[in-house]
């Protein structure tokens, strides 16, 4: 199988009908890079800048920063890397950060609710990132928006610390994209206005599922009780694409389902043009997209969803079986 899929590296995950989804890889260490060409992805869709805080006893320095973004630039070339800014509360904890006594951390103050009200860490990190772009084209996320206000304050604060680097006279990012993580299902419901002004937006499945079905990620007993291909998710995800299609908004999901080849078919019939995965998973991802026709599976669904079901993955097998 790894020599079936090393065949496929250099090939688009392209359907029997010309349909192209894009795979891209998630990252989070300078020693992901090197699988950014051994697995054909065409990017980074999401660069965890956290691991570098959370391997550390100390907060790391703005020019340590800048220095490890610049390398991973470097490393990707002519490909875009989609930094995400730190995500850390809920299940990441700093070991050099007050630990919050908090009855709920996936809820709590997490992700960019910390980077805006103690905005000294996101501002740091966004000069970094800035200043390792080099003049270069620069891609920025923000994890955990729940609502627009949320989304411009970040984007306010990215534009202001370029504004500073161009008045210093630095070089200022070619094309800078600023986007947002859909992991609480508020988001979904915004403004028009604001899918207009977001850049592109990056589906956390892994925290858009917990809230969707209030089943925390990191509880055994609950983790895998609701199905990822459940009608009412899958429907809710087609919202989500029809949102960011009326707006021209670049739409990818990035939670560890893009990764699971079925559920990564599935999402790419609905209509989600590109996945972020772990590297190893492009292989088995685009070898299932060759075989398929997006269309007739996404004809399968709605039928399944008419017909009442309850999960569409016993259909998606079946279509699958017959392939
Ligand atoms: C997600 O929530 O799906 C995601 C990609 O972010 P993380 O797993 O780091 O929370
Ligand atoms: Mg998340």
């Amino acid at each position: 199988a790894q020599k079936r899929y090393a065949d496929l590296r250099e090939l688009p995950a392209e359907d029997r009908s010309g349909r192209v989804i894009r795979l891209m890889m998630n990252a989070g260490l300078m020693a992901d890079l090197p699988s950014l060409t051994g697995s054909g992805a065409d990017g980074v869709g999401l660069f965890r800048t956290e691991l570098q805080f959370l391997i550390r006893s100390r907060v790391p320095r703005r020019a340590e920063l800048a220095a490890l973004y610049k390398r991973v630039m470097d490393a990707a070339g002519e490909k875009r890397v989609q930094f995400r800014t730190l995500d850390i509360g809920s299940d990441k904890v700093l070991p050099y950060m007050k630990p919050q006594d908090e009855p709920n951390p996936a809820m709590g103050w997490r992700a960019i609710r910390v980077g805006l009200d103690k905005p000294g860490v996101l501002r740091m990190q966004l000069q970094a990132l800035v200043r390792a772009a080099e003049g270069r084209p620069l891609s920025v996320m923000f994890p955990f928006i729940a609502t627009p206000e949320e989304f411009y304050t970040a984007r306010e604060s990215l534009l202001h610390e370029v504004e500073r680097e161009a008045s210093m006279g630095r070089p200022v990012p070619a094309d800078l994209k600023i986007g947002a993580m859909l992991e609480t299902p508020s988001l979904a419901f915004a403004p028009d206005s604001f899918f207009e002004t977001c850049d592109f937006i990056s589906i956390g499945g892994n925290d858009l599922k917990q809230f969707f079905f209030a089943a925390d990620r990191e509880n055994e007993r609950v983790r895998r009780r609701y199905d990822t291909l459940d009608t009412s998710f899958l429907t809710f995800i087609e919202k989500i694409v029809a949102r960011c299609a009326a707006h021209d908004t670049q739409l990818s999901f990035c939670g560890e389902d893009a990764g699971r080849p079925v559920e990564a078919l599935t999402f790419a019939a609905l209509g989600l043009k590109t996945l972020s995965m772990r590297p190893a998973s492009i292989g088995p991802v685009k070898h299932l997209i060759r075989r398929a026709n997006l269309a007739e599976l996404r004809e399968v669904i709605l039928a399944e969803r008419s017909a009442g079901a309850q999960s569409v993955r016993p259909a998606v097998m079946h279509y699958l079986a017959g392939l």
